[in-house]
């Protein structure tokens, strides 16, 4: 037995399923999961002696590599100052002017400690302002696992929603409104003109179904109708932010993709209008928990103790996440060619996985921004969830097995995307070439 398998066999006797969150199990790929041992630039190092170059960090958290110097010396003197006060403190400050004044001068923002609490507020918000119900998202967008996003949809139209989890009333997503990512013009008009909508989240760019393009048409349409209705529109940038460009997408105002499938190599460029309200996570904690919820202020006003829309929380804003935070936007910062070189990383990347599933033979399609790509066993990129599920998932799982073979640990199911860091090297991507040979 190795000493993850050890370590799992003890973890199922004591925490629900041996993890603390479903997709460590690596069910998804019938393997027995990895136990980390300690993380460095763009390598993990396993409790089994085994170093692997990651493509999980830490599910996007991660942007400058493991254990980054400035966010280490940064931790270290938070640690001596004072681990959490519950009180105000001037890194708070600094770090919400930094987030705040990349959207211009319009926007503020309030700290948390996950995504998932991030988009909850964030909805409340927009209730509390626009004084509706309804929220309007789409299946295969992942918005964390408070009741109300624990839905998919039916039958591809706007019809009752589907609770995805037990435990999740059918009450409690009654005012949650579930359409497929991509829906057409008539479904998205017929929703708003049915339904009261508060607000529309939606991941403006998927990462949670893999990387999947929105078409020009759906976020053109998506944006005129929010604003004909007064439903406010939010995106959740809980990945993209800070990792497809300083800001996200919503700062840079477009998305870039590169994509390849059956029908070959193409570039995109989408057009993102501004939000109403949108959520960050993952990159602006610099790999410890946050989350942060914000827009225009006119609408974040009604937040207590200003507003009447209430949130707290003992550790929000809490010193070590905002000065990991901080250490993490400055070291990116400090670097004009950052977002250029992630890029030309994940390039890199996506250049090695288009030519070496060529030589193979094997049909796939690659999807990426800045920082993330997805590859699927697919002859076409998908439109949707739905048609991301059709895609070959026995190949997944003989590909992933190979990649670990080789030194390689992506997240272990064929609908996560996979994340680059700066620190990521031309080692990593040979690593992932020699897999796909292997094959
Ligand atoms: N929104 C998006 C787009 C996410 O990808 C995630 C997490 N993967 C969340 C929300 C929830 O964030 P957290 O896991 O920090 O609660």
């Amino acid at each position: 037995m190795t000493e993850s398998e050890k370590l799992f066999e003890d973890a199922k006797k004591y925490i629900p399923g041996g993890v603390n969150s479903p997709v460590r199990s690596f069910s998804n790929v019938e393997m027995n999961p990895v136990y980390v041992k300690k993380a460095r630039g763009s390598k993990i190092y396993t409790e089994d002696g085994k170093e692997l170059s990651d493509f999980v960090m830490s599910w996007g958290a991660i942007i400058l590599g493991h254990s980054h110097e400035k966010v280490v010396e940064e931790l270290r003197k938070q640690i001596e100052e004072g681990i959490s006060f519950g009180l105000n403190h001037r890194k708070e400050v600094e770090f919400a002017k930094m987030i705040s004044k990349s959207f211009g001068d319009g926007f503020s923002f309030r700290f948390v400690n996950s995504g998932t609490e991030a988009v909850m507020s964030i909805v409340r918000v927009a209730r509390g302002f626009s004084k509706k119900k309804f929220v309007m998202r789409f299946s295969g967008c992942f918005h964390g696992h408070s009741d109300q996003f624990l839905t998919s949809s039916g039958s591809g139209l706007a019809t009752l929603q589907i609770p995805t989890s037990d435990g999740v009333p059918e009450e409690f997503i009654s005012c949650t409104i579930t359409l497929p990512f991509n829906a057409p013009d008539d479904i998205l008009e017929d929703t708003f003109k049915k339904y009261d909508i508060a607000c529309c989240v939606l991941e403006v760019l998927p990462a949670n179904m893999g990387v999947i393009p929105p078409k020009q048409k759906f976020i053109s349409k998506i944006y005129e109708l929010c604003k004909k209705h007064k439903s406010l529109l939010i995106y959740d940038e809980i990945v993209t932010g800070f990792r497809v460009g300083w800001g996200g997408i919503t700062k840079k105002g477009e998305i870039h993709i590169r994509k390849f499938d059956g029908s070959g190599e193409k570039e995109e460029k989408i057009k993102v209008p501004e939000p109403d309200l949108i959520t960050l996570g993952k990159v602006i904690g610099g790999g410890t928990p946050i989350g942060a919820f914000g827009g225009k202020k006119d609408i974040m006003s009604v937040v207590a103790p200003s507003g009447k829309v209430y949130q707290s929380g003992t550790f929000a804003g809490n010193p070590l996440s905002i000065r990991a935070g901080l250490a993490t936007l400055c070291a990116i910062s400090s670097r004009e060619d950052f977002y250029k070189t992630l890029r030309q990383k994940t390039e890199q990347l996506f250049y090695v996985l288009k030519e070496g599933f060529f030589r193979k033979g094997i049909p796939v399609s690659i999807v990426m921004e800045t920082g993330v790509i997805s590859v699927f066993f697919s002859e076409k990129v998908p439109e949707n969830f739905e048609d991301a599920k059709k895609s070959d998932t026995e190949m997944f799982k003989k590909f992933f097995k190979k990649l670990l073979e080789n030194k390689v640990l992506i997240p272990p199911s064929p609908f996560e995307a996979w994340f680059l860091s700066v620190s990521h090297e031309e080692e990593d991507i040979e690593r992932v070439e020699k897999a796909i040979e292997s094959l």
